[in-house]
């Protein structure tokens, strides 16, 4: 079972659901355990600057899963695998908290991503 945490459409207060779950890969590390570091992923090295920034032991880290460039994935802590609500066994009323639990997820997701842009922007 997972519980997730929506607001009450009529009231706003927080509602804990238990849905069933199950496990899956984590698919942010692939069931790997391990990601590259957050303050080294999205920056794209050019061929030429990351020939120039890194040495080739450091080459071999930064590719290797698990090398000194690599933290503890955040989303499974390591465990490589994660609970993933079973959207085939929800009855429809969890089916329709479940739709609204992802559609407020997203809803996060974006005003995290502006928030993020306008801290870039130094505002
Ligand atoms: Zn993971």
């Amino acid at each position: 079972m997972m519980t997730i945490t929506l607001s009450d459409p009529d009231t706003g207060d927080d509602l804990e659901v238990q849905l069933p779950s199950r496990k899956c890969v984590c698919p942010t590390c692939e069931g790997e355990g391990y990601v590259l570091n957050p303050s080294m992923r999205g920056h794209a090295y050019a061929k030429e600057e990351f020939d120039d920034a890194f040495d080739d032991e450091q080459r071999a880290e930064y590719l290797k899963r698990g090398g000194i460039y690599d933290v503890v994935c955040e989303t499974c802590n390591g465990r490589n695998v994660v609970d993933e609500v079973a959207e085939d066994q929800l009855t429809p009323a969890q089916l329709v908290q479940y739709e609204a639990w992802c559609e407020s997820q997203r809803a996060d997701a974006e005003y995290e991503a502006v928030c993020r842009a306008e801290r870039e922007m130094g505002a």
